[in-house]
């Protein structure tokens, strides 16, 4: 096992993703004591010497909490603008949260086209390397209330893939509500096999992933083996964890494995 020191070599620069679900309960308001404790790890790791970008939903759900309105079926229009309001909810607890610690935040929203523009994706780049060296904590979500199909990412798994390319890291984990990626979905069959390692991203495991999880949440297994596909595809690894209790993310600098693994992809020569 890797020591603290050797697993802190290994990754400088991680990138974290949590999703609605994660965040939220099933009233759809914030779960003010999941993201107390995500923040307080974060910042642990972050005084640790770890460089640290959070991606996180959460906006839709929290406007429509915050407006008093009923979680149903919300057309997109109506969805863009509780995200406006949610957005506003989310990063004031966040500023106050990380401030505790004495960590500044800085709000990144990001649309598709950032990573389709080449001068748009460098722009994005030097503005995430500028935060990480003033010392900041860049928290990301997709920029839903100018957003149209065109130009989104079509949900945060696949935003937080791009995000780690934006970024460099050197690690993307995705939080869920979900321990990791199974060979049939737990929550119907009782023997589902926890997958721990992926070394390739094959048709037979695509197979394994179900359709969406919660009501809450946009992503499922698929949309978290499409992030997978993307950010390993380009050299970085993805992990994903049950985010159900985020001190999890200890066992990463920890050098324990749980959740499953999906290896980077080798540069061919
Ligand atoms: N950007 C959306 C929000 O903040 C979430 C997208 C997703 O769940 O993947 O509500």
């Amino acid at each position: 096992m890797l020591t603290v020191m050797e697993q802190m070599g290994k990754y400088k620069r991680i990138v974290v993703k949590i999703g609605t679900s994660t965040l939220t309960y099933a009233t759809g308001k914030l779960n003010i004591r999941r993201i107390e404790t995500l923040v307080r790890v974060l910042s642990d790791m972050h005084n640790a010497g770890l460089e640290v970008v959070l991606v996180s939903s959460g906006a839709v759900s929290a406007g429509t909490s915050r407006l008093g309105l009923e979680i149903t079926d919300r057309t997109t229009e109506e969805k863009q603008a509780l995200a406006a309001v949610g957005q506003c909810e989310i990063m004031r607890l966040y500023e106050r949260l990380f401030g505790a610690y004495g960590i500044t935040v800085g709000q990144i929203l990001v649309t598709k086209d950032v990573v389709d523009d080449e001068n748009r994706f460098a722009l994005a780049k030097s503005t995430f390397a500028r935060l990480i060296g003033f010392g900041c904590i860049p928290i990301v979500n997709e920029n839903d209330s100018v957003s149209y199909e065109g130009i989104k990412f079509g949900g945060n798994d696949t935003l937080s893939a791009y995000v780690a390319i934006i970024c460099d890291a050197d690690l993307l984990i995705n939080l869920s509500d979900i321990d990791g990626l199974y060979d049939s979905d737990p929550r119907k069959n009782k023997n589902a096999r926890l997958i721990s390692t992926v070394e390739e991203i094959s048709e037979e495991i695509l197979a394994y992933a179900g359709g969406v999880g919660s009501t809450r949440g946009t992503g499922g297994m698929i949309t978290k083996l499409k992030a997978a596909q993307i950010a390993t595809g380009a050299g970085i690894p993805m992990q994903i964890l049950n985010g159900r209790d985020p001190r999890v993310l200890y066992g990463i600098i920890d050098g324990q494995r749980t959740g499953t693994y999906f290896a980077a992809k080798k540069e061919e020569n």
